[in-house]
């Protein structure tokens, strides 16, 4: 299959979708339409939609990812009108937090209609639905006049697609289209939280925050038991998902934490440099201000190591924006070990620290 690429050049350049945008959107939206499948960008990380209520169509989202076909997917709406189609039994919590935080990176966790098939829902009578704020997102779901399934889009277990580019390398002949909107703002997936029982869970931590949650519905929220450590043999987390390997880059990685900046530069070197010894191709992953303590422990470092910036360590925002991407670069290396520094749990940190545990396989040295 001969996979169409739709550059958005008018939004990329201004962040205003144009005229001749909007013609390719609509391509992409009678694409949907006939069951097709078309990877677009959200807020979050590039979405790969297709029509929620086509068993077919989800059947193929499943079989262009190898994704497992008892993990669930995300179903996207354009409209807060759109939602007791999909979702019945809404809480009032529910609702004050879609007031709040929709449109925008939060996906919640309802009970289904008859209207998604279970092929959407990976088997489960419960839905989780998202209502994204990226103007692209929007206007090619409305222009669907569907409502859009779409888990991230990248083959199942790499880490997500941030960027047109990513998808290219993921799905190309493997789907209908691909509509380029640039790279993606938040860079991590949605918050998921599930609404559709009595007590509210957290299933995936995201640029929504718990902190966020717990203020505005002045509650504290119980997390599933997947989001605290890798899961014991025969446990069922509320969210398939979370049972599968994910986020993983080809190298395996192990996070360097702790307290002390020093000490963990210190760490992050030494286990660089076993690696080293033992002939793997090792890069680190680590802040700017970890990289100053890397040259001061050793000055010709950068001459010893490939070295990946993630920013500055108090732009927690800026680190996990460019997460996946450094993740997909080192791949592209020929990487074969990864020593990253670990970074620190509050607000987005959180999220950011979720996926790089889950990057690491949970393999993690406190300094
Ligand atoms: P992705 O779309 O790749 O970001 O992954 C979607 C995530 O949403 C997976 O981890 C799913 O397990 C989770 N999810 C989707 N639908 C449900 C549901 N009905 N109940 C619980 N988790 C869900
Ligand atoms: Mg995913």
């Amino acid at each position: 299959m001969d996979t169409k690429l739709l550059v958005l050049e008018d939004f990329k350049r201004t962040g205003q979708i144009s005229e001749a945008d909007q013609a390719k959107i609509a391509e992409a939206a009678g694409i949907l339409r006939n069951g097709g499948l078309v990877a677009f960008p959200t807020e979050t990380v590039y979405g790969l939609g297709g029509d929620a209520r086509l068993k077919e169509a989800s059947r193929r989202i499943y079989e262009a990812k190898g994704r497992p076909s008892d993990n669930p997917l995300i179903v996207h709406i354009s409209d807060i009108s759109q939602l007791d189609a999909v979702a019945s039994d809404i809480s009032d919590a529910a609702r004050i937090m879609a007031d709040k935080y929709w449109p925008g990176p939060l996906t919640m966790v309802f009970k289904k209609t008859d209207l998604i098939p279970y092929e959407t829902t990976g088997g489960l009578d419960t839905v989780a639905v998202r209502y994204p704020v990226h103007p692209v997102a929007k206007a090619l779901i409305a222009a669907s006049g569907a409502y859009i399934a779409a888990p991230s889009a990248n083959i199942s277990g790499r880490p997500s697609t941030t960027a047109a580019a990513h998808c290219i390398e993921d799905l190309s002949g493997r789907i209908e289209a691909i509509v380029d909107g640039g790279d993606c703002e938040i860079g991590l997936e949605s918050t998921i939280l599930d609404v559709s029982g009595d007590n509210l869970q957290l299933l995936r931590p995201g640029a929504v925050t718990s902190e966020m949650i717990e203020e505005t519905l002045g509650i504290s929220l119980s997390e599933d038991a997947a989001l605290k450590g890798p899961l014991a043999e025969g446990v069922r987390p509320k969210a398939p998902g979370m049972k599968y390997r994910h986020y993983a880059p080809k190298a395996e990685m192990i996070l360097v934490d702790g307290s002390d900046p020093v000490k963990k530069a210190e760490g992050i070197y030494k286990l660089a440099m076993e690696k080293t010894a033992a002939g793997k191709c090792t890069a680190l992953l680590c802040s700017d201000e970890c990289i100053s303590d890397l040259v001061r422990l050793d000055p010709d470092i950068k001459n010893k190591l490939s070295i990946k910036s993630t920013g500055s360590r108090e732009d927690e925002a800026e680190t996990a924006h460019k997460l996946f991407e450094l993740l997909r670069e080192m791949d592209a290396e020929g990487i074969e070990f990864i020593a990253a520094e670990g970074y620190d749990e509050a607000e987005i940190g959180k999220a950011l620290m979720n996926r790089m545990k889950k990057a690491a396989a949970w393999q993690i040295i406190h300094t």
